[in-house]
């Protein structure tokens, strides 16, 4: 590991003067310290930002969810207001990484985690994630674990969170600081897809500080909603797949509207609003879940061949999409041990 200056940040302001050339926030350091240990990072700085007062989960007065940056995964997860009304989100988040992983990690580094991908985490091969123009050897490599949707000639990696596939599929925004002022970010707009710059994960700049996620009313959807996990293990596995599925039905048990999320299948939670009003007004069953599955991996396309080769994802994202939408018809599953009947 190389050098770095340490400091503590007590409000947003000490944090964002430290913050410039070369420095980086310190949440949970669950994801930098690996990277730093790893030298695939050397900031000359790190910025403790833990004392920030970012750690609340508030009901605001329109009914949406305020979510601190420095609350933790797990205080996320359990907190009674985010099971009552946002059970897709408490789900996914129980969903990922281990318990001590989920007490360390806040909710702004979770957003900002960086890829898994095998190359990128090894300093000896190139990587254009790490070191831009220097290749893909993911491309033609072991790419099991990488994208079939959204990925670019430059980069196939995938985005690994499990807690962003359901504040996508939720609508969420991100509120962001900086020295210039405060701005959101609508979260389909946060990550983006890699085209030719796979080394920018999202839209957020070096020196803007998250502050809160607010994720509006959701309580149409709080009774069908599942976070269905695909993975090689059932413990620290990042998901081969994932689906956060939502549905709002109507007395007569039609969809009045559904949101559906991936994980695991491209640069970032993917989401088709048209494969989503594919379902509305219809009765939900096995023919329109599968529609809305083509609809969703239209252009879906694998990468490598033989053991290394992700096509496997193509049937598994199909059958996982249409397994979430019966399993969230039939009502909630928390993840929790205590699902909602
Ligand atoms: C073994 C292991 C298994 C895991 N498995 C999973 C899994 O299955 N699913 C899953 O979703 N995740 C998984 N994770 C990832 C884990 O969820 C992330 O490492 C964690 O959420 C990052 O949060 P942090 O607070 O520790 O971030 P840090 O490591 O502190 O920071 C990460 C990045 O975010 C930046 N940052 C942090 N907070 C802010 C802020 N408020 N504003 C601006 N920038 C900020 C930092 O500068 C850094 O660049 C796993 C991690 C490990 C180590
Ligand atoms: S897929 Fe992306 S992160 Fe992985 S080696 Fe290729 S450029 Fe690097």
């Amino acid at each position: 590991m190389n050098d770095f200056d340490y400091a503590v940040a007590t409000d947003a302001g000490s944090a964002l003067a430290g913050q410039p050339g070369g420095g980086r926030f310190i949440a949970g350091g669950t994801n930098l310290l690996d990277l730093m240990k790893e030298n695939l990072l050397r900031p000359a700085r790190l910025v403790d930002i833990n004392r920030l007062p970012l750690a609340g989960i508030d009901a605001m007065a329109d009914g949406s969810l305020r979510l601190g940056a420095l609350a933790r995964n797990a205080a996320t997860a359990y907190h009674p207001l985010v099971r009552e009304r946002l059970p897709l989100l408490s789900s996914a988040i129980l969903a990922g990484a281990s318990a001590q992983i989920r007490n360390m990690a806040s909710n702004g580094g979770n957003l900002l985690q960086r890829t898994r991908c095998v190359y990128f985490y090894d300093a000896g091969v190139p990587c254009n994630k790490r070191q831009p123009g220097s290749g893909c050897p993911a491309i033609g490599g072991l790419a099991r674990q990488h994208a079939i949707l959204g990925a670019s000639e430059h980069c196939i990696a995938t985005h690994p969170s499990d807690m962003c596939v359901a504040l996508a599929a939720l609508e969420a925004v991100v509120q962001v600081r900086s020295v210039r002022g405060t701005r959101q970010i609508a979260f389909a707009d946060f990550h983006r897809l890699p085209g030719e710059h796979p080394e920018v994960d999202t839209t957020l700049a070096d020196d803007e500080l998250i502050e809160h996620i607010v994720v509006p009313p959701a309580q149409q959807y709080a009774a069908h909603s599942v976070y269905l996990k695909l993975r090689e293990r059932q413990s620290y596995a990042f998901a081969l797949v994932s689906v956060a599925a939502a549905l709002d039905l109507d007395e007569a048990g039609r969809v009045r509207s559904a949101r559906i999320a991936l994980g695991g299948v491209a640069h970032k939670p993917w989401r088709d609003p048209e494969a989503e009003a594919l379902l509305a007004g219809e009765r939900p069953d096995g023919p329109a879940f599968e529609r809305v599955a083509e609809r969703l991996l239209h252009g879906a396309r694998p990468h490598g061949t033989g053991p290394g080769s992700n096509a496997f994802k193509l049937p598994m994202a199909r059958r996982a999409i249409v397994r979430a939408l019966h399993t969230a018809l039939q009502g909630t599953v928390t993840n929790a041990g205590d699902n909602v009947e």
